[in-house]
């Protein structure tokens, strides 16, 4: 690592090589095993309520997960798929594996998610537009931050669309004191490097229950029909997570609140040496329903303050130069999907939000290698760049 302040890596807990030993030593080295299975029963026992009937399946990705979702939930060649605007591609594009169509919507500015009421109104006005309702909702719990759940499951209520929780950022985070990923018919998980927790590269896919989960393990694994033979009634996929990689997930278990803990500690030294600072506003849960596990913590810069080198390409690219001069590294906030030339030729309904945080924000460095030390090398540094 060196002296290098990165913005997410993720930290091993020191069990899981015991794990990975295990899988060596029994001969357990495929996509399937006592780790891939003991991985997932951790999953639940953090993840589900008591008495739900969700099950969770370990994936190769999230975004393996987020495609198989939108398999289980019908969508197909022609349809339409309702994605936040805000976010990451992998939301995006496993609608476009399935041949249907992204209507991104764009965000409300206190979580920075899904706007719940563009979003009704843009459903209506695609009805209105092709005759038909979309196939599904996908929306995400950006950096952690939960989106207005109701809100959200009102308008899919409403209209009788089924949701998929993209909360690949969001492990731990809460809303109304329930995980985020148990939200809507689907709920995905990521646990690549720079998420809350790793398995060098996994995700996983919440399900409603267990007939649900067993669907999702026979696409996981090439679709294959219970028969002697090799007998393939529909499409497959290999999708499952390997046991070596589950032995890691295993180990970040028995670490995970701990990681969550510091991204919430690293949040609270930002809101404190910020609190009276003018010119960057952190961004907060909106409210006492929303618990954030902060993974990314992220700044907005007012039009007012003055950073120097921001005539060049903004406020937020100057003051990532700034930082990347001190080898801090941080980054903009994810620009939004209807801008990206891939997408442009797909429908959006928009409000300006998603735009002026992307121009406007920075996310900062939280992981748990980021200590007192580094926080105050990152935050004088962020003090003095303002004019
Ligand atoms: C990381 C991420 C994904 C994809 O997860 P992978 O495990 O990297 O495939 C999907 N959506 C969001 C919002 C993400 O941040």
């Amino acid at each position: 690592m060196g002296d290098r302040i990165l913005l997410s890596l993720c930290k091993m807990g020191g069990k899981e090589k015991d794990f990975i030993e295990a899988a060596f030593r029994d001969n357990w080295v495929v996509p399937l095993g006592p780790n891939v299975d003991g991985f997932e029963k951790d999953l639940e026992t953090f993840l589900l309520p008591e008495g739900s009937r969700k099950r969770v399946c370990a994936l190769a990705s999230g975004t393996a997960a987020i495609h198989l979702g939108l398999v289980m939930l019908g969508v197909e060649r022609g349809d339409e798929v309702m994605v936040q605007s805000l976010t990451f591609s992998a939301s995006a594009n496993p609608v476009k594996y399935q041949g249907a169509t992204p209507v991104f919507v764009d965000s409300e500015p206190e979580t920075w998610n899904i706007d719940p009421q563009l979003l009704d109104y843009a459903i209506k006005d695609r009805k209105d537009k092709t005759g038909r309702l979309p196939k599904a909702i996908v929306f995400v719990d950006l950096y952690g931050m939960p989106a207005k759940m109701r809100e959200i499951e009102e308008v899919a209520r409403k209209w009788g669309i089924p949701v998929l929780e993209d909360a690949a950022e969001a492990f731990g985070s809460e809303y109304q004191e329930e995980k985020c990923g148990n939200f809507g018919e689907y709920g995905v998980l990521s646990f690549n490097g720079n998420k809350m927790i790793t398995t060098s590269g996994g995700g996983a896919l919440v399900c409603p229950d267990d007939e649900a989960f067993r669907r999702v393990m026979n696409y996981a694994t090439q679709s294959r029909e219970a028969t002697p033979w090799y007998q393939h009634e529909r499409i497959g996929y290999n999708y499952r997570m390997s046991n070596i990689c589950a032995g890691i997930g295993r180990g970040q278990m028995m670490v995970a609140q701990e990681h969550i803990d510091h991204h919430r500690w690293v949040q609270a030294q930002y809101r404190e040496a910020f609190k009276d600072f003018e010119g960057i506003i952190l961004h907060e849960n909106p409210g006492p329903e929303f618990d954030s596990n902060f993974w990314l913590p992220t700044i907005t810069f007012s039009p007012e303050a003055h950073i120097s080198g921001e005539e060049a390409g903004g406020k937020p690219e100057a003051m990532r130069r700034i930082l990347e001069k001190e080898n801090i590294e941080t980054r903009h906030v994810w620009k939004p999907m209807h801008l990206q030339p891939f997408f442009k030729d797909c429908p959006a309904y928009l409000n300006g939000v998603s735009e002026d945080l992307f121009n406007s924000g920075l996310c900062l460095p939280a992981s748990p290698w980021v200590g007192q030390k580094e926080l105050e090398k990152i935050i004088s540094t962020i003090k003095s760049a303002f004019k």
